[in-house]
């Protein structure tokens, strides 16, 4: 691997240009009932050959969830354009959760991501991003010297995606990605290791995975946050790929400024008084994240982390148990 992005210059596609912000799903889709192969470039309708099921387009993505998902069935798409699939702060609650200063640092990601993209930035490299939200145009940015085709993937309406799927099953041929990155997804999915496995097939052998997920961090999103991981769970998770690189995202001290934060708002069992005494709480204490700097990549610092990474390139059997067990506390800071 090279630094090949830099010496090719500007990727093919200029920045906020159409093409890049739209992916093109041509040759890579697979019916979500019958896994039967199915074509269409994502921006039309698209009728299963095999088995006849028809995939809608809502906000302009094409919407592949499977008839029996329970939590976000593909009729919840069919409804007016705009609105939300997921329970989230709206309006006067969502303006004032803005204005606050943010509890977290994140001390990789961009440099992660920019890593990954001199690496992994050649014009067949194909990577999906699960769960992406609004960060699309941050993450297009951060490969817009790459020649890499981005495809942006969510379960909420509201996000800023080109397709609407499940992580439970990918609407995605075998082996027909190069990357996937997800960042602070995971916990919020019912069953993380069948999203795993999923990741795992959908990967070509030499794929990866770049994964964020929150360890010491309080509920967010509400009802849709299932789960926590330590560093080894994290590990263990992608146990069908070899570790690049792991470390911390966001250290002690964001856990720290979520904990004061929280520990406010579980003052009063009024949701009002409960959510002035948490912006209180962010405006006396947000500065304690910043502490996160000098308490960095350590072994002490990954044991309390808010949130931590792993980067690993696909295998296809599991690794031995004792190697996790082994190579614990290890720096793996693959990006210095
Ligand atoms: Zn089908």
């Amino acid at each position: 691997m090279s630094a090949r992005a830099n010496e090719t210059g500007p990727g093919k596609f200029g920045r906020g240009a159409l093409v890049r912000t739209s992916a093109n799903l041509d040759g890579l889709l697979e019916c979500v009932e019958c896994t039967t192969a199915i074509e269409g470039r994502g921006d039309a309708p698209i009728t299963c050959p095999h088995c006849a099921r028809v995939y809608e387009i809502c906000n302009g993505a094409l919407v592949m969830m499977h008839s029996g998902n329970a939590l976000f069935p593909p009729q919840a798409y069919a409804a007016e354009e705009g609105g939300r699939t997921m329970q989230g702060a709206t309006g006067a609650r969502a303006r004032i959760k803005g204005l606050a200063p943010s509890r977290s640092v994140n001390l990789v990601r961009a440099e992660n991501l920019k890593k990954i993209a001199r690496e992994r930035g050649g014009p067949n490299e194909r990577i999906l991003i699960i769960g992406c939200g609004h960060q699309k145009q941050e993450i297009l940015d951060l490969f817009e010297e790459t020649q890499a085709e981005l495809i942006f993937c969510d379960v909420d309406k509201a996000s800023d995606t080109d397709l609407y799927c499940d992580s439970h099953r990918l609407p995605f041929r075998d082996g027909c990605l190069t990357g996937v990155i997800t960042t602070a997804v995971l916990e919020h999915v019912l069953k993380p290791w069948v999203v795993a496995e999923e990741i795992h097939r959908v990967l070509r052998a030499d794929g990866y995975v770049y994964s964020e997920v929150p360890f010491l961090q309080a509920v967010h999103e509400g009802p849709y946050d299932f789960t926590r991981f330590t560093m080894s769970g994290h590990r263990l998770l992608f146990e069908k790929f070899d570790e690049r690189g792991s470390g911390v995202v966001a250290g002690p001290g964001t856990s720290l400024t979520w904990a004061l934060t929280e520990y406010f708002r579980a003052l009063s069992g009024n949701r009002k008084v409960a959510a002035a005494l948490r912006l209180l709480a962010q405006l006396l204490f947000f500065w304690v994240k910043f502490t996160d700097h000098f308490l960095g990549q350590s072994r002490r610092a990954q044991e309390a982390a808010s949130c931590t990474f792993f980067y690993g390139t696909r295998r296809e059997d599991a690794v031995d148990p004792q190697d996790i067990i082994a190579r614990y506390g290890k720096s793996n800071f693959f990006h210095t």
